[in-house]
């Protein structure tokens, strides 16, 4: 009996569930939603079959470190909505990690980078990514070089100059939220031998399926969106089989694997992505649009405004011309002291460093993300004094815009209050 082809949203509910290990499991009953199984070894009665465990099969169970099955149950379904329309599941594997950065970690080491390795990010990756390529690699020998990979041009000469082992791009860029080519970012690469490895973390495989548009490593950290509830830490490299031995040969090794009752929250929280990333980018899209009108906002960032720089790509590259759910704006005149009084001021607005969660987060990259970078560096770089990020959650976009229309007013007093005492 063939299987018919599913949704991706469909996928989501369904995949990783009822798994069985063996012909004969089939004939018992099993479980509609799989549980945790934390054991750390297995026992086999049949030593041939703990042999094969031991050399070469990730997915019969043997030590923790090797694999797990409710970590491989994850480990399916990523995959199933990974390779979801035009790609072979078989051919592809996954890896989960303990966080997002192990993940990325992995992915570059699997890719090869070392001694004598040159490695390539894009300027604007993800704070511990740009470190691990400038600071980290660099320590064992590896050379790390940055593009911009909005600019086709400066990927391809930097690739014909430097030929490195790898090129790492996010599909979606923070905080100022741009849009990575990735079919024409995976032709530049492959033309130059080099792997384009895509960290998926802000689009979500319902957005963009990177491996799909000739990435050859997708990564999350699924501590964001698909766990969604900022509640459990935990990432994911998915890629083709070819990759299969160095990913499990560093993971073995170095034990970044993800816990069982971690691997259970993640593939729970991605029975309900399909449903939170719809009302979440909804909810951004609205959200975005009405910023733009307000006097006190200066500049809004978002993939799904016309006036965005990808704005065409976005539409092209992304399910049902969706945009993401995070919005990044300015807030006029405003400097680091204004900032901090909007954050103290927000009423139902968490100012919590991170993304992806069901409830709506700010941040203040200049003092969280790129803290690191002196404020010039920063405005080379595009990030003003006055900008924050909004991650966009579940409640509804008349409560969020409420929250940020008090706490935006209460700002401006505040500032008036400071200008009159100094005057
Ligand atoms: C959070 C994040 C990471 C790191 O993930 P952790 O789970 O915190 O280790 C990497 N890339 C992006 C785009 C992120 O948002």
């Amino acid at each position: 009996m063939s299987r018919p082809e599913f949704s991706v949203e469909t996928k989501a509910v369904h995949s990783g569930e009822r798994r069985r290990f063996s012909p004969e499991r089939e004939k018992v009953a099993y479980p509609v939603a799989g549980g945790v199984s934390p054991s750390v070894s297995y026992v086999y009665d049949d030593s041939e079959l703990l042999d094969a465990a031991l050399g070469s099969d990730p997915d019969l169970p043997v030590y923790f470190r090797y694999g797990n099955p409710t970590t491989a149950a994850f480990e399916e379904a990523m995959i199933a909505l990974e390779c979801h329309e035009g790609l072979d599941e078989e051919e592809y594997c996954g890896f989960a990690t303990g966080s997002g950065m192990a993940a990325i970690q992995l992915a570059m080491a699997a890719a090869g980078a070392g001694a004598g390795k040159t490695i390539a990010a894009s300027q604007d990756c993800y704070g511990a990514t740009y470190s691990l390529v400038a600071d980290l690699w660099p320590r064992y020998g590896a050379q790390g070089l940055f593009v911009d990979t909005t600019d086709l041009d400066a990927v391809r000469s930097m690739l014909e100059k430097s030929r490195p082992l790898f090129l790492i791009v996010e599909t979606i860029s923070n905080p100022l939220l741009r849009v990575a080519d990735l079919r024409a970012l995976a032709d530049l690469c492959h033309a130059y031998d080099a792997l384009l490895l895509v960290d998926n973390t802000f689009a979500t495989p319902l957005l963009c399926r990177p491996l799909s548009l000739g990435a050859d490593m997708v990564i999350h950290s699924a501590t964001k969106y698909i766990g969604g509830h900022g509640d459990v830490m935990g990432g994911i490299v998915v890629a083709h089989r070819r990759h299969r031995e160095n990913l499990w040969d560093y993971i073995k090794k170095t034990g970044s694997n993800l816990g069982a009752q971690e691997a259970w929250l993640l593939h729970r929280g991605l029975k309900t992505l399909a449903l939170r990333i719809e009302r979440q980018c909804s909810n951004a899209a609205e959200i975005a649009s009405q910023l733009l009108g307000w006097p006190e906002v200066a500049r809004v960032y978002y993939p799904g405004l016309s006036g965005h720089p990808q704005f065409g790509l976005a539409q092209s590259q992304f399910a049902d011309g969706l945009g993401g759910a995070v919005v990044s704006f300015e807030v006029a005149g405003a400097d680091r002291q204004r900032i901090f009084s909007l954050l103290e001021s927000l009423q139902l607005i968490q100012p919590a460093t991170t993304v992806g969660d069901v409830y709506t987060l700010m941040l203040y990259p200049a003092h969280s993300s790129h803290r690191a970078l002196s404020k010039s560096e920063r405005a080379a770089v595009g990030i003003r004094d006055g900008l924050v990020r909004l991650s966009i959650g579940l409640e509804t976009t008349d409560d969020i815009l409420n929250d940020l229309r008090q706490a935006l007013q209460r700002t401006v007093e505040i500032a008036d209050r400071r200008s009159l005492s100094e005057s």
